[in-house]
């Protein structure tokens, strides 16, 4: 677990940018906030790992909400912030291109 301006990430994550155990490239630098229980973890294997219950998608409908963090800078995103950003529209670290294969495991 680590604290990122305020926010605790939890689960295996291992270095201050939110890498965690599945995922350390140079661009896993994402933390995402699950709708089922409202916490950040690196990963959806690092979420799945760490709890008992089903894990819960974000709908479309829920575009304002504070969905994703850069392990960089700190910056939050909202849901419609992230999806449109190839990089962190605060401090310009790009993201992993292929969360994308993953994004049905996080948003609907
Ligand atoms: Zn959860
Ligand atoms: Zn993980
Ligand atoms: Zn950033």
């Amino acid at each position: 677990m680590i604290t990122i301006g305020g926010i605790v990430v939890r689960g295996a994550a291992v270095d201050a940018q939110t890498r965690c155990v599945h995922y350390a490239g140079a661009v896993d630098v994402v933390a995402l906030r699950f709708r089922c229980c409202g916490d950040w973890y690196p990963c959806f294997r690092c979420h799945d790992g760490a709890v008992a219950h089903e894990r819960l998608v974000w709908p479309a409908a829920d575009a304002d909400a504070v969905v994703a963090l850069c392990g960089c800078c700190g910056a939050t995103m909202t849901l419609a912030e992230y999806e449109a950003a190839p990089e962190c529209p605060s401090c310009g670290a790009a993201f992993n291109p292929r969360c994308a294969l993953h994004h049905h495991l996080y948003f609907a």
